[in-house]
């Protein structure tokens, strides 16, 4: 049987690194006996949902620059 520690790192990589069939196949049969592995998925689901509904929020939560501060910087350049 898997282990939970194995179980709990492949749950947070699924969503970067995908798993092979196989694989999905123990987590599954994992997750229907432990309840642990049942929350750790839960919590992960729920902290992707928050993140996503924050950056449908904020869409320049992603790291880049609001338009209007691009186009101040752009101002600013083009009066030199
Ligand atoms: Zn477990």
């Amino acid at each position: 049987m898997a282990a939970c520690r194995d179980v709990t790192r492949d749950l947070t990589l699924a969503s970067e690194v995908p798993l092979t069939t196989y694989r999905r196949a123990q987590i599954a049969l994992h997750l229907m006996i432990c309840r642990h592995c049942r929350c750790h998925k839960a919590q992960l689901e729920q902290m992707q949902r928050l993140l996503q509904a924050a950056q449908a929020q904020q869409p320049e939560a992603d790291g880049s620059m609001p338009a209007e501060v691009r186009a101040r910087i752009s101002d600013k350049l083009h009066e030199r």
